[in-house]
């Protein structure tokens, strides 16, 4: 008889998002004909741009017919975007890797989940706690954890490592050993970033336990104060202890066209694995698993790492990031403390009179008319707090940040 996976089994259901829309739908239901405002999602709602929609056309053309088709590509991704990505990190970060590093992805997601299928069982993970789920989900999917603990609100064999006020919402390195260390900067969902110090701090744990990192990059185009990293491989070490993946959703509005990578280097080594084990290990995982990304998304990266391109998506950036603003201003006016929203998409705001993050999304959906994320929902250390995000017209934005306002005022 076919049995599930012990492992799926222990996944705790998917609470947050199916929670937040019962509760909308149920409001909705309370109040027929009210719309609700949505700054709940981390969702891009703003066109592709020009340039980047014209090379994505020009490719379907060249699909559509017989002289210029062409089927699966490498499993790597194509060699014209591996190139314009290494050469995208040496010129604006100053990060030189070989082109043999870059693996190109349907997305941040799956390669942040599916990494950890290359590492053994008995691989310790720490997150960040909050963290973007798919890093604890996809450690207990793969077998790296233990039950979960109601009572501890986590899973056994998991290092939580606290981002909260009195460090600036960047954890620490734990204490106790870990193998592999997810971290994201800017984070989701606190908006915080990391100095290169901190990230320093990290780099050094790795080397000293022979730990992995997975830094997660989705949103580097985001950072905009002088001296913060946006690769981890500008710390000096990271090539031998740190994976990196990175996305086009969140500058290039390629959420639903998907595109992303992952950057392997071939000089990482593990405790019993030497240099070059890994990087063979991943290249041997996605020529076996997968069989490329779309040849027309990737054609829209390569659009979207030109001189042109990066342009663009960097106006696109700076629209979010505008709507960011209205969101950090119009609520601290209100009195609400908050951070992130500089160098993120997210505002990060503390729940007013002890609320909890359920206590206050309810409120806001009740008085404001405004769905916002529960920070609880990104892990313990989320509570009290709830996510903001930028995403959405300006317009949309500015109408729920002055309901919000005239709310908790
Ligand atoms: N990483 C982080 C931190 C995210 O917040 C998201 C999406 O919200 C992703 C990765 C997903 O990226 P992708 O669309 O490339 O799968």
């Amino acid at each position: 008889m076919a049995r599930i996976s012990e492992d799926f089994a222990r996944l705790e259901s998917g609470y947050l998002f199916p929670e937040v829309a019962r509760r909308i739908r149920r409001w909705q239901e309370r109040n027929p004909g009210a719309d609700v405002m949505r700054l709940s999602i981390g969702n891009t709602t703003e066109p592709i741009t020009p340039h980047i929609a014209e090379a994505m056309k020009k490719r379907i053309c060249m699909l559509s017919d017989r002289r210029t088709y062409t089927g699966y590509g490498d499993e790597q991704g194509d060699t014209a975007l591996r190139e314009a990505l290494m050469e995208h990190y040496r010129k604006e970060y100053g990060v030189c890797l070989p082109l043999s590093s870059f693996f190109i992805s349907d997305g941040a997601k799956s390669d942040a989940a599916n990494i950890q299928s290359i590492f053994s069982r008995s691989s310790i993970p720490a997150v960040q706690d909050p963290s973007y789920p798919v890093y604890v989900d996809s450690s207990v999917a793969g077998g790296h954890t233990g039950a979960y603990d109601s009572s501890k609100g986590g899973y056994s064999s998991i290092v939580y490592m606290r981002s909260d006020a009195s460090n600036g919402f960047v954890a620490e390195p734990p204490e106790e050993h870990a193998d592999l260390i997810y971290l994201c900067f800017p984070n989701n969902p606190t908006g915080a970033v990391a100095t290169a110090d901190r990230l320093r701090a990290f780099v050094d744990y790795a080397h000293r336990e022979n730990a992995i990192i997975i830094f997660d990059s989705a949103y580097s185009d985001y950072i905009e104060t002088e001296g913060i990293p946006h690769s981890i491989y500008e710390i000096e070490g990271a090539e031998d202890c740190a994976i990196e993946i990175g996305s086009f959703s969140k500058n290039a509005g390629f959420t639903g066209v998907r595109l992303g990578w992952s950057i392997v280097p071939e000089t990482l080594k593990a405790e019993d694995a030497p240099e070059g084990e890994i990087h063979r290990i991943w290249n041997r995982r996605q020529c076996t698993f997968f069989n490329g990304a779309s040849n027309i998304s990737q054609s829209g990266g390569l659009a979207a790492l030109s001189e042109e391109g990066r342009k663009e998506c960097l106006g696109l950036v700076r629209y979010y990031k505008d709507n960011a603003r209205i969101i950090l201003d119009g609520l601290q006016k209100a009195g609400l403390s908050c951070t992130g929203g500089v160098d993120s998409p997210y505002v990060w705001v503390a729940c007013p009179d002890g609320m909890t993050s359920w206590d206050f999304f309810d409120f806001l959906l009740d008085k404001a008319h405004t769905a916002v994320t529960p920070g609880s929902g990104f892990g313990r250390a989320g509570e009290g707090y709830v996510r903001v995000s930028a995403y959405g017209h300006k317009e949309d934005i500015e109408k729920a940040v002055n309901a919000i306002a005239e709310a908790v005022r």
